[in-house]
């Protein structure tokens, strides 16, 4: 295959990687039709061949859209942090892959805004304790929760933003965040 740029997350795709993180996805790459890029999740759209990944001036943005972006920034953290701990103490072994690959392509995410934003370090949140829910079945129905609202996020500061580019990577992300409540939705 043909080496492909995510624009969004500024990775090459390449017959060394695109099977990536494949339980993230409800009908994952194959060699010779690549749908997503492995490592944020976005769709073929924005995998080009010779892309240029999306940056942004910092002088061209807001004090809000910065907000945004922080926010979005801990928000994709949170949920990479959770995916980590809940794909250690769910039972079933796909589930456990899966969240395991969910929460890679949320730490992309947050990598994503830490560029954008022109933010020094990824955060380091507290833990919650996770321990409080037992069954897969209740890990999958937070995880769902919080899928749904980085969607509802997106979509609405997505909206608010001083910057085009940021607005089109918000609305890519969105449409990722829509996919993993259908996936954690499956079992
Ligand atoms: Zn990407």
């Amino acid at each position: 295959m043909e080496t492909l740029k995510c624009i969004i997350c500024g990775m090459n795709i390449n017959d060394n990687n695109y099977k990536f993180n494949n339980s993230a996805f409800i009908d994952g790459n194959k060699n010779e039709y690549i749908r997503y890029c492995p490592f944020c999740g976005v769709n073929e759209v924005y995998l080009k061949e010779n892309g240029e990944t999306y940056n942004v001036e910092l002088s061209l943005l807001n004090d809000n859209t910065i907000k945004i972006l922080d926010h979005a920034m801990k928000l994709e953290v949170f949920n990479g942090d959770f995916y980590v701990e809940a794909s250690k103490l769910v039972k079933d072994t796909a589930l456990k892959k899966r969240f395991w690959d969910l929460s890679k392509i949320e730490y992309m995410h947050a990598n994503i805004h830490k560029r954008l934003g022109s933010f020094k370090e990824l955060p380091h949140l507290n833990k919650p304790d996770y321990t409080r829910y037992v069954t897969d079945k209740e890990f999958l129905k937070v995880a769902k929760q919080r899928e749904e609202h980085a969607v509802a996020f997106y979509n609405k500061y997505s909206k608010q933003v001083s910057s085009t580019i940021v607005e089109k990577v918000l609305k890519a992300l969105s449409k990722v965040e829509k996919e993993h409540i259908i996936l954690v939705n499956t079992k």
